[in-house]
């Protein structure tokens, strides 16, 4: 297990007060900012001279103050020397991967991610010259035999999306490293848990909709990396964050902020729940995948790759078999348990389920779901820590054993 503290870490960072002494960051909604020295205006204009070299913040496009907060308080969580706030989780991948590709370039990608992932590297970015190919994401040697020439990213997800297949991240690092390559990962589904840029990621991306936020009451996203890259991202000429404008708006990093202090409470609390929740399917005969589990294909993977002390996360899925015995299960769950909602994204403090083949990953075409290894009949769990966790148990035994998941 590795060592690094994200918590400690986040805590460690200068902390921002508001405003007449207020304990939480007062909100900058200014869009445009002052200069009080008019001579000052090419410098500041031209990214050289920032509120940290005697200038001022400029156009909240470019740089806000509040946004900024949430950026040094990501970057300090995540390890890496800075971050870009952006307006959703797709807007913060599709930026960091045109950032880094051109027009005749080439990604190796894992073949098991999010839905709207899948489609930008297999539909929309073949039709800008950049094209993907895609392999099992538990394969290193997999993605080593599929770059090329022309090959200048590594993407992966460190949980596999809706399978849980796990990557090595520090193989693929290594990979990376010496193919003189980019390594971009989405940390979406294990914020605090797993700390990609300490195991060599390059770039990390998320969406901020799901654990990081938790509230399931916003869309934004962030690209974690270095400052040169985040230079890149803001660049005037040809920066993505920049032109293509994705900025997040000061209200909403404000209420990111203020919800990262109980992140890593969240996140135990979600994998405490999941694992015992795991454990009683496991006893009862039911099909189910979680990374905490002995029986997990890679647990001891799973276990060298996580911080310690933040459990296994918070997503599970049970296997139904088919289509119909899932929407079952569903309906079971929600409409006569009240165990949690049927829909899709995670994270939530309740419990959100959807059959994944039917939803989050239905752009991903029937047979290219087969080859990921995604059932027609899986459930995708989000755990949540509402109730009571004995009753939560209980509720579930009752729904598996109506739709007749047991095999006891
Ligand atoms: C939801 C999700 C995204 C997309 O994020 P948005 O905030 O909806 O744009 C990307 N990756 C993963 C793993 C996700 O779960």
């Amino acid at each position: 297990m590795n060592h690094f503290n994200p918590e400690q870490a986040l805590s460690e960072t200068r902390r921002e007060f508001g405003e007449h002494g207020g304990v939480t960051p007062s909100i900058s909604r200014s869009s445009t900012f002052t200069v009080i020295d008019p001579e000052t205006m090419p410098e500041i204009f031209g990214g050289i001279r920032g509120p940290q070299q005697g200038g001022c913040f400029l156009y909240s496009r470019h740089f806000n103050p509040t946004v900024d907060i949430l950026a040094r308080y990501l970057a300090a969580m995540e390890g890496t020397e800075f971050a870009v706030c952006t307006a959703s989780g797709m807007s913060a991948i599709s930026c960091a991967l045109l950032q880094l590709c051109r027009n005749g370039d080439h990604i190796v990608s894992s073949d098991t991610i999010y839905g709207g992932t899948h489609a930008l590297l297999e539909d929309l970015l073949p039709q800008l010259g950049i094209t993907t190919t895609f392999v099992d994401p538990t394969d290193t040697d997999a993605f080593k035999k599929a770059i090329t020439p022309k090959t200048r990213v590594l993407y992966t997800e460190v949980l596999g999306n809706p399978t849980l297949k796990i990557a090595d991240i520090r193989a693929l690092s290594k990979l990376a490293r010496a193919e003189g390559l980019s390594l971009v990962v989405d940390n979406t589904f294990a914020p605090m848990m797993i700390s990609p840029a300490h195991l060599g990621a390059d770039v990390v991306v998320y969406s901020m909709t799901k654990y990081i936020n938790g509230a399931s009451d916003l869309v934004a996203g962030a690209i974690c990396t270095t400052k040169a890259m985040v230079h890149q991202l803001m660049d005037l000429h040809t920066g993505r964050v920049m032109l293509l404008g994705p900025t997040m708006d000061p209200r909403m990093a404000y209420d990111i902020i203020q919800r990262l202090p109980h992140l890593a409470l969240r996140m135990r609390e979600h994998s405490r729940r999941a694992l015992a929740v795991c454990r009683r399917l496991e006893e009862l005969g039911v099909a189910v995948v979680y990374p905490g589990l002995d029986s997990f294909a890679q647990h001891d993977l799973a276990t060298g790759l996580i911080n310690r002390g933040y459990g296994y996360g918070g997503m599970f899925t049970v296997d139904c078999g088919t289509r119909d015995r899932a929407d079952d299960l569903l309906d079971e769950l929600q409409n006569k348990e009240d165990f949690g909602y049927i829909a899709v994204s995670l994270g939530y403090f309740d419990t959100l389920m959807s059959c994944s083949g039917a939803s989050t990953s239905s752009e991903i075409s029937p047979d290219d779901q087969k080859k990921m290894g995604l059932s027609p009949g899986l459930v995708r769990l989000s755990i949540g820590y509402t109730g009571s966790l004995e009753k939560r148990i209980e509720q579930m035994e009752r729904a598996v054993t109506a739709v007749g998941l047991t095999n006891k």
